[in-house]
Order: structure tokens, then C-alpha cells, then sequence
């Protein structure tokens, strides 16, 4: 079988049942967003290294949390954690607009230079410390975090739009995390458990230091 139908078999029997969703997984050619060596790998349900100690996220969890912040094309996205840009992209063929936001300057300019060749017109890529958010541009009626936090940030609460919603993986060890929807409410938030996960932490400030060493 075609490796990239066979992926998306994988993703629908795992739970992955929008189409939109499954859609835009199958068009996405995701060989672009790893490297070179790696490119024979593209289609396997695997998260692969891109360099920096980070990865790109597995095609399922990729597909779980991005059918759990139910999109449509009036929405306005921010993402945490561009690393590859290739969720950034699954995203921005869902909604209006994607915000993403990256602490390593390399692997973000990486992700802008293929938002560039492929022509994303409505992705924007700062580098920046995502758990401050992007005061400037909040509210937004979605955020997406692709990296584990301790706890739901109330940064990033602040900056939902009424009645938006927050997909992020929660937990301070990497085997005991869980993918997190937030639904901003009237009288606070409320949160539902989406299930297991491993995802690297999410970390304050920028990754210069670390890209030194
Ligand atoms: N969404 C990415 C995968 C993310 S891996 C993709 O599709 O390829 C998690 C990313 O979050 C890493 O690149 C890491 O550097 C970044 N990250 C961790 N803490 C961050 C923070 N505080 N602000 C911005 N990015 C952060």
C-alpha cells in the first residue's frame, strides 16, 4: 500500500475522524518540513528529530490535537512552538489565520524559508518565548501548544477569546502527560482530557544559550 494512504488509515483507526482533518494530513507533503536524511521516514506515524533536541510531532498526535481545537476558516490560531512549521501548516489550511511562535531562531528561520517556498500566506512566524504569548495580536480564538507544560498557563488563558479554546499537553514528567482542551467560559475555564501523550517541554525564554553549547 502507498505509505501515505497506509498513514492515514493508521490515523483514522486511531481516532483521527474529520476529513477536513485527515484531508489536509494527505495533502501536506511532510518530506518538506524534515531533513534531508530523514525524508524516507516522512510518511512513517513517527515524531522525527529536527535538530536542537526537538521534533516534529507524530502525524496522530498532529491530527488528534489539531481536530480538537475544531477550526473553521473565521479563526485565528496561535500555535506555540513552530519547530518545523509543518503543524503551523496543517493549520493554516483550516482556519484564517496562524500565529506560531518558536525559542530557537534557527529552527525557525528554517520553518519561514519553507512557509516562503511553499506559499502559506496566512502564517505568520515570530521568534519569540511563547509562554508570554503574543500580547499584540490577542486575543485568539485558539491556541495551540506543541510543547508539555507544567500546568495550564494563565498567560495564554488571558489571551483566548471568549469562548475560545487551548489544546496543550500538561504534565511535569514526560510519561505522565496529557493533551488538555481548555474552553474559556464566562466564569472561568473548563478542561477536558484528551489523553496521553510525550511531547519536549515547554520552556521560558529564548534557546540561544542552549544553541551555543
Ligand atoms: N509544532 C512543531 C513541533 C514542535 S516541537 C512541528 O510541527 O514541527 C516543540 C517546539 O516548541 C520546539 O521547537 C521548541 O523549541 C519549542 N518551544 C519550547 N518552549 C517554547 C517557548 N517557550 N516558546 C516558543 N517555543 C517553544
Amino acid at each position: 500500500m502507498n505509505p501515505k494512504f497506509r498513514l492515514i488509515l493508521e490515523l483514522r483507526q486511531s481516532g483521527v475522524s474529520d476529513n477536513n482533518v485527515l484531508r489536509v494530513i494527505e495533502e501536506m507533503p511532510r518530506e518538506v518540513f524534515v531533513p534531508e536524511a530523514l525524508k524516507h521516514n516522512a510518511n512513517e506515524n513517527t515524531p522525527l528529530p529536527i535538530g536542537y533536541g526537538q521534533t516534529i510531532s507524530q502525524p496522530l498526535v498532529v491530527g488528534l490535537m489539531t481536530q480538537a481545537l475544531r477550526l473553521n476558516n473565521r479563526i485565528k490560531v496561535l500555535e506555540i512552538g513552530t519547530g518545523s512549521g509543518y503543524q503551523a501548516a496543517i493549520l493554516s489550511k483550516l482556519c484564517r489565520r496562524v500565529y506560531t511562535m518558536e525559542r530557537h531562531r534557527p529552527l525557525l528561520q528554517e520553518a519561514e524559508q519553507r512557509f516562503r517556498e511553499m506559499a502559506f500566506p496566512n502564517i505568520t512566524a515570530i521568534a519569540g518565548d511563547g509562554t508570554l504569548g503574543w500580547p499584540e495580536q490577542a486575543p485568539f480564538e485558539r491556541i495551540l501548544v506543541t510543547a508539555a507544560a507544567i500546568d495550564i498557563p494563565e498567560i495564554l488563558v488571558d489571551q483566548l477569546a471568549p469562548g475560545g479554546i487551548m489544546v496543550i499537553p500538561v504534565g511535569d514528567e514526560i510519561y505522565t502527560q496529557r493533551i488538555m482542551r481548555v474552553t474559556k467560559t464566562d466564569d472561568g475555564i473548563e478542561t477536558e482530557d484528551l489523553g496521553g501523550v510525550r511531547f519536549v517541554p515547554l520552556l521560558p525564554g529564548m534557546g540561544d544559550e542552549e544553541d551555543k553549547g
